[in-house]
């Protein structure tokens, strides 16, 4: 059994009731938590999954804006996108993205990658 790395005495427990609130809409996801701190981890592809529905529905979570600047790179702007991101959502360069253009918002999202 794991550990918790929060307090690091408590064993984590699997659970599918973590509740995520995100501007008001509440979430549930699967994930383990701490039978001693009560701290909870969502799995990564269900905090992603979560993020996704949370997209669909015009909300993003605070914590995950981020800010970046462009690159200019052979006449054109290149966006570079956070390696943390890269890994949550498994992004490598066959990734297909698309952007979409909301008011004076872009969506940028990653396709499902080809099996
Ligand atoms: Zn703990």
């Amino acid at each position: 059994m794991r550990k918790c790395l929060v307090c690091e005495e408590g064993n984590l427990i699997k659970v599918e009731d973590i509740t995520l609130e995100i501007s008001g809409y509440v979430f549930i996801a699967k994930g383990e938590r701490c039978d001693h701190c009560r701290e909870e981890f969502p799995y990564e592809q269900e905090t992603a999954r979560i993020i996704s529905i949370a997209q669909k529905l015009g909300v993003w979570p605070e914590p995950l804006k981020l800010y970046r600047h462009l690159s200019k790179s052979g006449g054109g702007l290149v966006f570079r996108i956070p390696s943390d991101l890269e890994r949550q959502l498994n992004l490598d360069e066959n990734t297909e993205i698309a952007i979409t253009k909301i008011g004076n918002k872009i969506v940028i999202e990653a396709e499902a990658a080809a099996a």
